[in-house]
């Protein structure tokens, strides 16, 4: 079997990233490096894996190929012909290129579950009416909804957060053009795992919402952990079967370990946190 890459080996673009994995894992790995290091200016990451693969499954390397391509012509609109995302998106081709050409890009129909509990975790996707993580099965295609949003579509709740999502999606892009790049921060010299925590902890964040909202979880918030433990709240341990458990305490410790790759669940979790104070005071005011 192949040895999955390390969260910090897969932060960096290198051709054994790609080694052993179909195009969906591929397409994730990329959407997941680009919206690192360039921020939500592409969609988020969702939306770029939705770019990269329109049905949402394993397809064949020429037309991830073409998608990525396609992704591409976006930004030569908006940006120079050098501008670093074409850049990396060239580089990714090169690598695509370069791969040996595999019959088999599909992962087995018939596969239950991911093999490892740092498989699952890796495959972690986030929940579609707000911030939280939500374990999935391979090819599954139902709607990803965490602990709290496990409701049924027709529901109030449901319906409310479902029309909200526009406006929230709107806003994660702002938030993502208006504070620096992980790439920008690194640059200037700072921590990156200590610039995300003063996100959620500083009074004078510019996340004001997130912050108020772990301080009134009254949960500790000392260490990374502390933090992820938070957003992710409430994962109910008790309900889940023993693998995804194991899934949710790799991904606590990795994630933790590796904070800065929480950049982009932070300003989502704004976003929302944003969006649902604003309409329970009577709707947003232009
Ligand atoms: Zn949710």
């Amino acid at each position: 079997m192949t040895k999955k890459p390390s969260t910090l080996q897969k932060y960096h673009l290198k051709p054994s990233i790609f080694d052993g994995k179909n195009t969906l894992e591929v397409a994730r790995i990329i959407a997941e490096i680009f919206t690192l290091q360039f921020g939500c200016q592409g969609g988020t990451k969702d939306e770029i894996l939705k770019t990269l693969l329109p049905k949402g499954r394993a397809n064949t390397w020429s037309n991830l190929d073409k998608h990525i391509n396609l992704f591409c012509k976006q930004f030569y609109q908006k940006y120079e012909q050098n501008a670093k995302e074409i850049q990396f998106l060239d580089n990714v081709r090169y690598i695509l290129e370069d791969l040996p050409q595999r019959q088999k890009y599909r992962l087995p129909e018939s596969k239950e579950e991911y093999p490892t509990a740092q498989a699952t975790a890796e495959h972690f996707i986030t929940c579609s009416l707000c911030w939280r993580s939500v374990a999935q099965k391979p090819l599954e295609k139902k709607t990803p909804l965490c602990h709290i949003h496990d409701l049924p579509s027709s529901s109030n709740e449901y319906r409310r957060r479902a029309r909200m999502k526009v406006q929230v999606v709107n806003d994660i892009v702002k938030l993502t053009k208006s504070l620096p790049t992980l790439w920008e921060i690194k640059r200037s010299g700072q921590n990156l795992n200590e610039y995300l925590k003063g996100l959620c902890l500083n009074p004078e964040s510019p996340l004001p919402y997130l912050v108020k909202y772990l301080q009134s979880l009254n949960l500790p918030l000392e260490t990374e952990k502390d933090i992820l433990q938070a957003l992710e709240y409430p994962v109910y341990y008790h309900k889940i079967p023993l693998h995804i458990k194991e899934a949710w305490d790799f991904y606590m410790e990795d994630r933790s370990k590796h904070f800065k790759l929480n950049y982009i669940k932070l300003l989502t979790a704004e976003a929302w946190l944003q969006a649902d104070a604003e309409r329970k005071h009577g709707g947003r005011r232009r």
